[in-house]
């Protein structure tokens, strides 16, 4: 149904037309009744006029600052779909594209055989041990004997082979024909016989199961006209009113956020003040309920009836604002002008360096193809580092991410971020010791998907995310 696919531009001019209304009510109010006793500016620093005149950013403005009118912003929507080629304005989306198949589980046999090879290479390593470890551990609880012994098997293990291969060379040395009866020998090429893994590879990784309903919950959700949200009713978020610091203003007081949304803005805003000199900057609209979009419907029904809200209000579910990671931008300046990005002073400074705090322009320009959504040039969205930065760095908008990181997994290779930046592949069987590791997990089928994360007190903060799609991508900070 077309309805159900309305592209999120003509939500946010809906809701610009929405806050247009709210303003004037606001101003209106104003006017009549003394100002409410409310919470202290300072203590919040929301002005005291907190709505601006007109929406910000959202509303497209002409060439001399004035609005463009309802049926002008309609021929616009129009034109605008006629050269994206993707549909009319009211018509119907091209054919959704089916959701990738779901990858197959690494089978039993396959996990069974590696439960085995592991238990006969630690009891070889360990005569008289019969504890193998290579078990299901939850990754946030590590089990600091546990890893110590691990660390003493390896070491271990890495000695007799060490042993093995000085007797090899040394037999080699002083016997040119080798003996096959020698005992160091045998039992070297008796194991290179048997396609067992290396016990080393094994003992870098533990599993954990995570449970598939976890596949929409995390930082790097991919929410679009294919991919609704669909706890947009049920996550936690919190008032940014309250939780915010004094660099930036909102324009309303139930604007909210994900905490770790919330966090991550706030580090950037006071960046940007202590770099500009500015407390401009403001959030014209973060997380939206369904009941807020039912809300929008409602004002525009009323306002400019049935047949126009049906026209302009997405159905509820597919915008990345249900996420709460997701927020329009502008500027308020002391004055109340409003400002968009593109015209404020240090407007720039956003797209320059949000990546640096966790934050991408979730719609640019060249993307539009893929987004399906025009240039929004308001809309950041957080992704969390260091997955901003390589989204910057390789110039991915987010659906492109989310495929790109596909190439990365613990059986092929790990993208690495070094402390300095630079990122480089690296092999799942020879870890680095400082940096970021990020990789990819195919959700499997059934109620969880195992997830193999780096064994050893040097991974931490490991973060598993769900895309929202078919997996999972994983993120290991390394460092003592
Ligand atoms: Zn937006």
């Amino acid at each position: 149904m077309a309805d159900e696919r309305q592209n999120e531009q003509e939500f946010d001019d809906l809701l610009a037309d929405f806050h247009i209304a709210q303003a004037k009510k606001a101003a209106k109010q104003a006017e009549t009744a003394p100002a409410k006793a409310g919470p202290s500016p300072e203590k919040t620093n929301v002005r005291p006029k907190s709505v601006p005149r007109y929406a910000p950013a959202d509303m497209p403005r002409k060439p001399d600052g004035t609005s463009y009118s309802i049926a002008e912003l309609r021929q616009q929507q129009a034109s605008r779909h006629a050269v994206q080629g993707q549909r009319t304005p009211y018509g119907e989306l091209p054919p959704e594209k089916p959701l990738p198949p779901r990858q197959d589980p690494r089978s039993k046999n396959e996990r069974a055989r590696r439960q085995s090879a592991y238990e006969a290479a630690y009891r070889q390593q360990n005569p008289g041990q019969n504890k193998p470890v290579y078990k299901h551990r939850r990754v946030n609880k590590p089990n600091g004997a546990l890893v110590l012994f691990t660390l003493l098997a390896i070491l271990v293990g890495g000695l007799s082979i060490h042993q093995i291969a000085q007797n090899r060379s040394e037999a080699a040395e002083t016997t040119p024909s080798v003996p096959v009866s020698d005992p160091a020998i045998t039992e070297a090429d008796t194991s290179a016989e048997t396609e067992e893994p290396a016990p080393e590879e094994l003992v870098l990784w533990n599993t954990t199961e995570v449970s598939n309903t976890r596949i929409d919950e995390g930082s790097l959700l991919l929410v679009n006209y294919q991919y609704p949200y669909e706890k947009a009713d049920t996550i936690a978020v919190k008032d940014v009113y309250g939780n915010k610091n004094k660099y930036y203003q909102i324009s309303s007081t139930a604007i909210s956020l994900t905490e770790i949304t919330l966090n991550a803005f706030n580090t950037m805003t006071e960046a940007f003040y202590n770099e500009t000199g500015s407390d401009d900057m403001i959030i014209v609209s973060g997380y939206r309920n369904v009941q807020s979009q039912r809300d929008i419907y409602n004002d525009r029904v009323a306002t400019q009836g049935e047949e126009m809200a049906a026209m302009y209000v997405a159905n509820p579910g597919y915008s990345e604002h249900h996420t709460g990671l997701a927020m329009d931008l502008s500027f308020y300046t002391d004055e109340g002008k409003q400002v968009s990005i593109e015209e404020y002073e240090h407007g720039s400074w956003i797209n320059e360096h949000c990546h640096e705090y966790g934050f991408v322009l979730r719609y640019p320009s060249d993307k539009v193809d893929i987004t399906k959504i025009s240039y929004e040039f308001w809309h950041y969205r957080y992704v969390g580092i260091p997955h901003a930065q390589i989204m910057s760095e390789k110039r991915l908008c987010l659906e492109e991410y989310i495929e790109y990181m596909k190439e990365y997994t613990t059986e092929t290779k790990l993208l690495w971020i070094q402390g300095n930046g630079m990122m480089a592949d690296v092999s799942p069987t020879a870890l680095p010791s400082e940096g970021i590791l990020v990789y990819y997990v195919p959700m499997t089928e059934g109620e969880t998907t195992e997830i193999r994360v780096p064994r050893g007190n040097i991974f931490h903060d490991t973060e598993i995310s769900g895309n929202n799609a078919d997996g999972f991508i994983v993120t290991v900070h390394i460092g003592s």
